[in-house]
């Protein structure tokens, strides 16, 4: 009888026998054109593409499924894995098509999912894995293992929202910057993150959507911060991101905007006061919501002080008896 990690060993097998198929369609597909006219029109070069191991999808029902007709028990496993689809009557069929394939791995390196993006202007935009035995979304950071063949101790790490961003990023010498897969950035991919680097830099694209993932990756982040930690955040331009960024500015310029993002007490701070202005009770009162988070008792009491010079307070002890807030007994 198998060993429990059998399962995730085909698993892990069949996923790269798929990423080798969508590399090997990208070279030799009768449809390769028009893939290497859009890799053409998105600007990237042969080498990142060989570095992210992007790969193409052809249309088709069974472009992947294909390869394993005579094999019902690797077919279970891709169902399982995530890149077969079950219709209603139990017909099988590739969950990937007539896409660019970016390859998601662990960080050994091992493809445990996919994101895959449309041609043009179809939808849905991206395709992603569902969740499987080897690849859970919220745990994984797309871009980390290459990061870490770059860099062995990467100081700082950029977060974006997409692959093309990371790709991009990578591209123009940016080679330290990793996505979250889809969702808002989780608490477990900030522990990853905090983990691999000291600096870790939020950059979401500049549109409304993501200067609220940026507040959310504050909150998520407030119970994880260690003193020393260095989480910051930085906001582009109206209607660009990563990728149309760098494009426009090189790496230089690129990484100076890196340097002036907002140190995350300072992106608190101005939110709060953006938005309740002079009502100082208000502000308060939702900074330390906010501070309450922290479970770090010198971090949190590092903001209570900056919190209560904000206010004109003299210290904070002075702001606690104030609001009333109760410090966590120490364990
Ligand atoms: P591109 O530059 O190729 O248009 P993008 O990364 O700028 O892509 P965004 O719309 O900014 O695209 O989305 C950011 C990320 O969110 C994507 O890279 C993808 O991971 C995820 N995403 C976007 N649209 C979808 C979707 N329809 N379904 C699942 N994930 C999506
Ligand atoms: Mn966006
Ligand atoms: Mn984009
Ligand atoms: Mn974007």
């Amino acid at each position: 009888k198998r060993h429990d990690n059998g399962l995730s060993r085909d698993l892990y097998q069949l996923m790269d026998e798929a990423n080798l198929y969508y590399q090997s369609q990208l070279r030799q597909h009768t449809d390769k054109q028009k893939v290497i006219d859009y890799l053409e029109f998105r600007g990237l070069s042969a080498e990142v593409i060989a570095h992210f191991g992007i790969g193409f999808a052809p249309d088709g029902w069974d472009g992947l499924l294909g390869r394993y007709r005579q094999n019902q028990e690797a077919q279970d496993k891709l169902l399982t894995a995530g890149m077969l689809i079950s219709n209603d009557s139990g017909k099988r069929y590739d969950r990937f098509r007539d896409r660019l394939m970016f390859p998601i791995r662990d960080r050994r390196g091992r493809v445990v999912g996919f994101g895959g993006r449309v041609l043009g202007d179809g939808t849905p935009k991206y395709l992603n894995s569902p969740e499987t035995p080897i690849f859970h979304k919220g745990n994984e950071l797309y871009g980390l293992y290459e990061v870490r063949q770059r860099h062995k101790d990467p100081q700082k790490i950029l977060i974006v929202e997409g692959y093309m961003d990371v790709v991009a990023l990578a591209q123009f010498g940016v080679d330290y910057a990793v996505a979250s897969l889809g969702t808002s950035t989780t608490a477990e991919q900030f522990q990853l993150l905090l983990r691999n680097a000291k600096e870790v830099v939020c950059c979401y694209d500049g549109d409304r959507a993501g200067k609220e993932a940026a507040w959310r990756a504050l909150e998520t982040a407030l119970p994880l911060l260690k003193p020393g930690d260095q989480v910051s955040f930085m906001f582009l331009p109206e209607g660009e991101d990563p990728d149309s960024m760098v494009r426009q500015t090189g790496k230089a310029a690129f990484e100076a905007m890196t340097d002036q993002a907002q140190a995350l007490p300072t992106f608190l701070f101005d939110t709060l006061a953006s938005k309740y202005g002079t009502d100082k009770g208000t502000l308060a009162k939702q900074a330390i919501a906010l501070i309450e988070k922290i479970q770090d008792s010198v971090l949190q009491n590092l903001l209570l002080e900056n919190l209560a010079h904000k206010l004109g307070m003299n210290g904070a002890d002075d702001l606690k008896k104030k609001m009333g807030f109760r410090v966590k007994p120490a364990n």
